[in-house]
C-alpha cells in the first residue's frame, strides 16, 4: 500500500486532519509528469492499486485523466475524499463500474459538523452508492459511529466501514484524542463493533489504534483484530505533489525522501525506518512491560502521539 497524495487542495479543512502542516506549502497540484513517475513507482514495487488523496483528490483541476491513466495502466481505482465532490470529477466517478473504483468516504459527523457538509456528502453516496465505503474520523468518545450503518441502508453503500481515531501530527497542533481518551474510545468502538456485526457491516480500522483500547471480553470474541491494530503504524509511505515521499502525513516533519526513479516501496520503508530512528517510548507507562508489546502486537501506539510525548 502506498498513497498518491495529487493536490494539498481542500476546502473541507477539517479540524483534525493529518495533513493540515503539508497542505500549506506548494505546489499545490501534482503534475502528470510526475504523476506517471509515481504510478512506475507503484508497478515496480508490485503495488496493484492506485490509492488517491490529498487534500480533497478530486480537486485536483485534471482528477479525471489522472485516475483514468491509472486504470489505463491497469491499477484498481481508490479514491479518499472527503465527500466535496466537484461535479464534473462526481460524474467521471459514477460512470466507472462499482468494481473498479473504491471511494473512501470519511464521512461528516451529522449534529457535529455542518449541514452543508453533511448535505453534500448526502449528494456524493446517492451519486456513487456501492462504489462508496465509509468511514470516520473519530476526535472523542462522544462521537457515535452509528450513523455509518444508517448511510449504508438509505444509499445503498458498501457492507463494510472503517474506523479512524484523529493521532496528532508530530510538532503539529490539530486536533486529536488526547492520549488519557484513547480507552473511552476504544470501549466506544467496541459498541459500534457489535452493533455492525448485527448488520452484516464489516468494520476495518486505520492505523494508530491499539489492542489495549479494547476489553479482555471484546480481546477474547476478535482475536484477528487484537492481532492486527498494533501494528499497523509503519511507514505506509506517501507520495507528495511535488514527487517528494513521506512515511506518513504525521511524520511528514521529521523525513521526506525524494521519490527516485529506482527505489521500490519496501527500499523507501527501510530508508524512512533508518531515518527515523527508533528507541522512542510507548503512548503508555505501562508499554514498559506490556504482553501485547512482548509479543509483537503492538508497536507502542502512534509514532507521532510518541515523538510528542504521548499528547
Ligand atoms: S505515526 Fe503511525 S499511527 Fe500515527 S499517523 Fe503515522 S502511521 Fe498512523
Ligand atoms: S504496547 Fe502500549 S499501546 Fe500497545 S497495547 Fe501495550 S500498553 Fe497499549
Amino acid at each position: 500500500m502506498a498513497n498518491l497524495s495529487i493536490t494539498r487542495r481542500c476546502e473541507r479543512d477539517c479540524s483534525f486532519c493529518f495533513a493540515a502542516e503539508e497542505r500549506r506549502r506548494e505546489p499545490l497540484d501534482m503534475s502528470a509528469e510526475t504523476f506517471e513517475g509515481a504510478l512506475d513507482f507503484l508497478e515496480h514495487s508490485g503495488v496493484p492499486d492506485a490509492r488517491l488523496l490529498g487534500g480533497e483528490p478530486t480537486s485536483h483541476p485534471a482528477f479525471t485523466s489522472l485516475a483514468d491513466r491509472a486504470l489505463e495502466r491497469g491499477f484498481a481505482l481508490t479514491v479518499m475524499t472527503g465527500g466535496l465532490v466537484p461535479p464534473a470529477a462526481l460524474e467521471y466517478l459514477a460512470s466507472l463500474p462499482s468494481g473498479r473504483v473504491t471511494v473512501f468516504l470519511n464521512a461528516a459527523v451529522p449534529g457535529v459538523d455542518s449541514d452543508s457538509l453533511v448535505a453534500a456528502q448526502e449528494r456524493v453516496c446517492d451519486a456513487l452508492r456501492d462504489r462508496i465505503e465509509p468511514g470516520v474520523t473519530l476526535v472523542s468518545a462522544d462521537i457515535d459511529p452509528s450513523f455509518l450503518l444508517e448511510g449504508i441502508e438509505r444509499h445503498g453503500l458498501r457492507r463494510s466501514v472503517r474506523i479512524g481515531v484523529a493521532h496528532p501530527i508530530a510538532g503539529g497542533a490539530n486536533v486529536s484524542v488526547p492520549t488519557g481518551e484513547l480507552r473511552a474510545v476504544g470501549a466506544s468502538i467496541e459498541a459500534f463493533v457489535t452493533r455492525a456485526e448485527v448488520r452484516g457491516v464489516s468494520v476495518g480500522f486505520d492505523c494508530g489504534i491499539t489492542p489495549c483500547m479494547f476489553s479482555e471480553e471484546f480481546t477474547a470474541m476478535h482475536p484477528d483484530v487484537i492481532e492486527s491494530v498494533g501494528l499497523r503504524c509503519g511507514p505506509i509511505v506517501d507520495v507528495l505533489p511535488e514527487g517528494d515521499t513521506i512515511a506518513c502525513y504525521a511524520l511528514a516533519s521529521l523525513a521526506r525522501l525524494r521519490l527516485d526513479g529506482c527505489m521500490t516501496r519496501g527500499e523507501l520503508i527501510a530508508a524512512f525506518a533508518e531515518a527515523l530512528g527508533d528507541g522512542l517510548p510507548g503512548i503508555f507507562e505501562e508499554c514498559v512491560e506490556c504482553a501485547h508489546r512482548a509479543a509483537g502486537r503492538c508497536t507502542g501506539g502512534c509514532r507521532a502521539r510518541r515523538t510528542n510525548g504521548g499528547a
